[in-house]
């Protein structure tokens, strides 16, 4: 059976090619009607941030990804953290040591930091930790058994390396990549423990997917260059006929280009997180974008997500989590990098939200006016329905609901017009539009309005016509100097919907003060 893992470290942010794995990982597993695990590896205490794990969590849940097996839904593999399986990586360590695949060093920092100054001015191309207890690059230690004993048992600090062969080729399979060799030279012979008896990353991972059973490794391509190391890990293991499979995601870029203003915005988004950051201090002014705030609904953010790499093989875009399950392959993921275009994402969520019940929008959208200084409490259901399904159609992220960011780089007001009466006007359409003849309209318009009892749209509209119809004045010469004066504003939602919302006497007094 088919079992995949996401093996996040709570460093920090969970970025959107982090989501992305735990995204491949979960419909591969859905696919393949497997289990998907999510792993803590936080052996790294010096990087360990507090509160990343939920934030994790609570960031995979927002979007739907679910594991089977993780820290909080427990399972058979367990413990899911890799604090709580310190326990477990010694033994593994120390049974490397004995088949002479790995062996004690004690270099301390100040030889460590002088070799890697050597390196640097002699501008290695390849500057790799020099195995000084290896001296004859043979595999024979120049430490004698005794003598490392002896150095341990004083009390000497110590880590513990791998003994990479250095005359031989690793060859493996990647899914994605196909067969990479490369050659025992160039690796290093990394630290697999620390002196405070941890593991670092390559042991601990290694350890925990063969013990956790993982039948398959997705994960980004900055972990391809490790993978040789884990191989080896793997045979010196004698676990070879258990390793999984390795498929390697290829890296998000940024796109081409910083210097514009839009590609500048675009280039930030790939650091930009998907969920707020509970360890940011906003009274600090550590107030960061993130997807979730930005206003992406989570189904469009995954949609969004699952072509950065994999496509379908036709020419379909819109995906829901139920088909992406069904239709996920990974033999169907490219290569080459992927351009992470922001603008993209950003049409996915027009797409979301138009498709969206507008009773479940509702929620999101008081939210957005609350955010705003609006009393959202005296806004009744209907109400807030109808301001919904005024603007619907012309949001693109939920906070537009409130204000759009044009092109022009300006920002639209769009539910600000119902709660924010006019100021000033748009120049351009009162030099244009508000002629004699459009203000004396809205002059006998306001006075009808004052005497109509039923207040909605059609009834609003149908007032209009009547006067346009006795004084002869197309509709074309009268609206826009209307729409003026109600919101000050050359375009925007329709117009009628927008004065039932306003209400009556509001409506009436905006008239008003733009007739004066
Ligand atoms: N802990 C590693 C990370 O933070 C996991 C890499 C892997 O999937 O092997 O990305």
């Amino acid at each position: 059976p088919v079992r995949v893992r996401f093996a996040p470290s709570p460093t920090g942010a969970l970025h959107i090619g982090g989501v992305r794995t735990a995204l491949y990982n979960y419909l591969f597993a859905k696919k393949e009607e497997g289990t998907f695990v999510l792993r803590i590896e936080d052996t790294d205490q010096a990087r360990y941030v507090q509160g990343a794990e939920e934030y994790i969590m609570q960031s995979l849940e927002w979007l739907g990804i679910v594991p089977d097996e993780s820290p909080i839904h427990g399972g058979e593999f367990g413990p899911y953290r890799q604090s709580e399986r310190k326990h477990i990586y010694r033994q593994y360590a120390e049974q490397l040591v004995k088949s002479g695949h790995a062996y004690y060093a004690f270099d301390t920092p100040q030889e460590l930091d002088a070799m890697r100054k050597r390196l640097e001015a002699a501008k290695s191309k390849n500057p790799t930790y020099n195995a000084i207890t290896r001296k004859d690059m043979t595999n024979s230690f120049t430490l004698s058994p005794e003598e490392v004993q002896k150095r341990l048992e004083s009390g000497e600090p110590y880590v513990i390396r791998v003994k990479i062969p250095h005359r031989e080729e690793v060859r493996f399979n990647d899914v994605i990549r196909g067969w990479v060799m490369v050659h025992g030279s160039t690796l290093d012979d990394k630290v697999i423990m620390k002196g405070d008896g941890m593991p670092t990353y390559h042991l601990a991972n290694v350890v925990d997917d063969y013990l956790m059973k993982i039948t398959q490794v997705i994960r980004g391509e900055e972990w391809l260059p490790s993978l040789p190391l884990h191989v080896l890990l793997y045979q010196f293991l004698g676990w070879e006929a258990d390793m999984p499979q390795f498929a390697h995601l290829p890296l998000l870029l940024n796109p081409p280009g910083k210097e514009g203003k839009l590609s500048k915005r675009q280039a930030d988004n790939l650091g930009v997180p998907v969920f707020p950051m509970p360890w940011a201090d906003p009274e600090k002014g550590e107030t960061y974008l993130n997807f979730n705030q930005a206003g992406f609904l989570p189904e469009a953010l995954l949609n969004f997500l699952a072509l950065l790499g994999w496509s379908p093989g036709n020419n379909q875009e819109m995906f829901d989590i139920s088909q992406l399950e069904k239709d996920f392959d990974l033999t169907k993921i490219t290569k080459a990098g992927i351009k992470f275009d922001y603008d993209k994402a950003c049409w996915f969520n027009e797409e979301y939200i138009k498709q969206r019940k507008p009773e479940e929008l509702v929620p999101l959208m008081l939210e957005v006016l609350k955010a705003n200084g609006i009393a959202v409490d005296s806004i009744d259901a209907e109400k807030a329905l109808q301001i919904v399904q005024l603007f619907q159609s012309r949001v693109t992220l939920i906070p537009d609901f409130w204000d759009k960011l044009e092109p022009s780089g300006k920002r639209l007001p769009q539910g600000k017009v119902l709660f924010v009466s006019p100021t000033e006007y748009d120049e351009k359409t009162a030099r244009k539009k508000w002629t004699g003849e459009a203000a004396d309209v809205v002059d006998t318009y306001k006075e009808h309005l004052t005497n109509l009892d039923n207040w909605v749209a059609d009834d609003i509209k149908t007032t209009l016509e009547a006067i346009l119809t006795s004084k002869g004045v197309k509709i074309g010469k009268v609206m826009p100097a209307v729409r003026l004066a109600v919101t000050g504003l050359s375009k925007g939602a329709d117009l009628m919907a927008t004065m039932e919302i306003i209400g009556k006497e509001e409506t009436i007094k905006r008239l008003e003060n733009a007739l004066n």
